[in-house]
C-alpha cells in the first residue's frame, strides 16, 4: 500500500439514497457487457462463481473492462481497489492525493475503496465502480476534484453511460442499505435520524451529530419501513421471568427446569392474569421515551 495513512487525504463518499435499487424486490438490471465479461473471467471452470468470495477478482477485472471500453484505457493499468468492511453508510470512495516534487512537479494519485457490507450484489459493484471511477478520472486526467460531482466528473459520467447504457452513474445514489435499528434526534427542529446494524447507539452517551441534541431510539423496523414485530416470546418470557420463581417454589423441592417451566406454560394458557396486558406493556414503553424527550 503506497499510501501513507498519516498523508492528509480528502475523500467523496457516495452515500445510499433512495432510487432505483431501493425496493431490493425489483429485478436488478441487466448486466452490461463489462460486467459479464468480468463475470465469465473470474469464473474457473467447472466451478460455480460466489460474489463474496470472488468480488475482488470481479472488481479488478471490471475495471480492466470499464478502463479499455469506458475510459479508452486512459486510466492506469494497475490501480488499487480495496474492500473495507467498516464501510455501513457508503458504497464506495475515491481517495485522491497529490505528491509535489522538491523539481515542482505534481504527481496525482488515486484510489477506490469498495464497501463489503453495502456491495453485497454485482450490480451494485458495477454502477458503484464505475461511478467511483468517473471521479478518478476526473482528478487523474482532468486534476480535478472539485466540485464532486461537477461538469468535470458529469462528462465522464455521460461518456462511459453512452458506452455502458444499462449502468446509471448516479450522482445521487442508487440504493439504500437497511438498517433496522433506528435512532432520531430528539429535538424538533433537527429530528435527524441515524441507522443502525445493531443496537449500538448509547443514547446516553453519544448526542447527535448535527445539533449535540439527546437521541432517542425509535426502535426496529423493517426494510419496507413498518415496525418489526415484536418477538412472539416476549410476553411470555416476561410472564416467565415474573412467575418462575413462586411457581418452581409451589412445586416440590428438585422439579426438573423443564417441568417448571410445562406448568408456567400452562398457566400462562390458561389466562395467567398477565398474558395480554404484558403485550400492551409494549405502549408505555414508548411513553416513558417521550418522557424522556420533553425533560430535555
Ligand atoms: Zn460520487
Ligand atoms: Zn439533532
Amino acid at each position: 500500500n503506497p499510501y501513507n495513512p498519516k498523508t492528509p487525504k480528502s475523500a467523496i463518499g457516495r452515500k445510499p439514497g433512495g432510487g432505483a435499487y431501493a425496493g431490493f424486490g425489483e429485478a436488478p438490471p441487466t448486466h452490461s457487457k463489462a460486467l459479464a465479461a468480468a463475470l465469465a473471467s473470474a469464473a474457473k471452470p467447472g466451478k460455480s462463481l460466489n460474489f463474496a468470495r470472488h468480488k475482488e477478482t470481479i472488481a479488478t477485472e471490471l475495471y480492466r473492462e470499464f478502463n479499455r471500453d469506458g475510459f479508452g484505457g486512459a486510466l492506469p493499468e494497475k490501480f488499487e481497489i480495496t474492500w473495507n468492511a467498516k464501510l455501513l453508510t457508503t458504497a464506495g470512495l475515491t481517495h485522491y492525493r497529490k505528491v509535489t516534487r522538491s523539481s515542482g512537479v505534481s504527481e496525482y494519485h488515486a484510489r477506490i475503496e469498495l464497501s463489503t457490507k453495502v456491495l453485497d450484489t454485482a450490480e451494485k459493484l458495477e454502477a458503484t465502480l464505475l461511478h467511483e471511477m468517473c471521479h478518478a478520472a476526473a482528478w487523474l486526467l482532468d486534476k480535478c476534484a472539485k466540485p464532486p460531482h461537477g461538469s468535470v466528473f458529469k462528462k465522464w459520467a455521460a461518456r462511459v453511460m453512452r458506452v455502458y447504457p444499462v449502468v446509471r452513474v448516479d450522482t445521487c445514489h442508487s440504493y439504500q442499505i437497511h438498517q433496522p435499528y433506528k435512532y432520531r434526534c430528539t429535538q424538533s427542529w433537527c429530528l435527524q435520524e441515524y441507522g443502525r446494524h445493531s443496537k449500538s447507539i448509547d443514547v446516553d452517551a453519544k448526542a447527535c451529530g448535527v445539533c449535540n441534541g439527546k437521541l432517542e431510539f425509535l426502535g426496529k423496523f423493517n426494510a419496507d419501513g413498518t415496525k418489526a414485530e415484536e418477538k412472539k416470546a416476549t410476553a411470555f418470557s416476561l410472564f416467565v421471568k415474573e412467575h418462575f420463581g413462586s411457581v418452581k417454589e409451589r412445586l416440590p423441592a428438585g422439579t426438573p427446569h423443564k417441568l417448571v417451566m410445562k406448568e408456567l406454560s400452562v398457566q400462562w394458557k390458561s389466562g395467567g392474569g398477565t398474558g395480554k396486558k404484558s403485550r400492551a406493556g409494549d405502549e408505555s414503553g414508548n411513553a416513558d421515551a417521550e418522557k424522556t424527550l420533553e425533560g430535555k
